[in-house]
């Protein structure tokens, strides 16, 4: 673990939000799995704000070769069951701004868990689509279809010649990386001219965060940074011209909505196995439960 300063301002004047845990309690892949490690508080980071600029941040932070390690171990991918509504929710914000691509070359989504979204960039018609994803996990268990296009390794930009990506989507990663703002200078320098980045990243300034505080799914050993709206479209303003920020609307099943809830875990099966008795886990419902998207362009 080493200390850090703010990614957003370089500032390293700060207000602690939430103490993190003994010490000596060390990150593990299960802390970290995607969607799971959310509910599982054993380890948890001391949050800051920044006094400067905002920006949430975990001080100390991991160290880059252990968090790349501990993300190839990790389950990224454990809900394969959730395919389609996560295509659903992601791809219909995409729709929207459509218009806006006008080069269908090469697509590039970072972070691609089991790569579900790499569909609706082929049926957009892009010619070559890539998935970047470093756990074997998630890779493995990509669908059929979309399996030869994932690449299972960490985001490299030499693997990528400069200005030869047309389009990028990012979800829920940058809070997981180091440095975002080095991340997104980079995504910068592969991207086309007027190539098109949609990001997707949780909202610290939602306010289910202010109401539950640490016990928030979002506040979780995965994360490194936490954006909110105006930290987002400033660490985005640096490197490309914002097109549209704006609150999503996540859609899941019933089943997978109660795994998330902050309650002990016996309640929470309890719920679950009711909604299964009553044969409504696969319900599916939409709720704004904070995150938050940005579509920006290269300039
Ligand atoms: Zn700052």
């Amino acid at each position: 673990m080493h200390t850090t300063f703010c990614y957003l301002c370089s500032s390293d004047n700060y207000t602690v939000l939430f103490r993190g845990s003994d010490p000596r309690i060390q990150l593990s892949p299960e802390h970290i799995a995607a969607r799971q490690g959310s509910i599982n508080k054993a380890f948890s980071h001391n949050w800051v704000r920044c006094n400067k600029c905002g920006l949430v941040y975990a001080n100390p932070v991991p160290d880059a070769i252990n968090l790349a390690q501990l993300y190839a171990e990790s389950d990224q991918g454990n809900y394969i069951d959730e395919n389609d509504n996560l295509l659903f929710t992601y791809g219909k914000y995409l729709d929207k701004h459509i218009a806006e691509i006008s080069n269908f070359g090469t697509a590039l989504d970072v972070g691609a868990g089991n790569g579900f979204f790499l569909r609706k960039l082929i049926s957009y018609g892009y010619k070559t689509v890539i998935g970047i994803e470093p756990s074997s996990i998630a890779c493995a268990s990509s669908p059929p279809d979309v399996h030869s296009l994932m690449r299972n390794t960490m985001f490299n930009e030499s693997d990528f010649k400069s200005s030869s990506v047309d389009f990028l989507s990012c979800f829920q990663t940058l809070e997981h990386v180091h440095r975002p703002d080095l991340l997104l200078e980079s995504f910068s320098r592969i991207l086309s001219k007027n190539a098109i980045i949609y990001c997707i990243a949780h909202n610290f300034g939602a306010l289910g965060v202010r109401l539950l505080g640490a016990r928030h799914p979002i506040i979780n050993a995965g994360h490194l940074t936490l954006f909110d709206a105006q930290t987002l479209r400033k660490m985005f303003a640096r490197y490309f011209d914002v097109i549209s920020l704006f609150s999503i609307s996540n859609r899941y099943s019933l089943y997978y909505w109660l795994g998330l809830l902050p309650v002990s875990e016996q309640f929470r099966n309890l719920l679950i196995q009711t909604s299964q008795f009553m044969g409504i886990e696969k319900f599916r419902l939409s709720l704004p439960v904070g995150n938050i998207g940005i579509i920006a362009r290269k300039m």
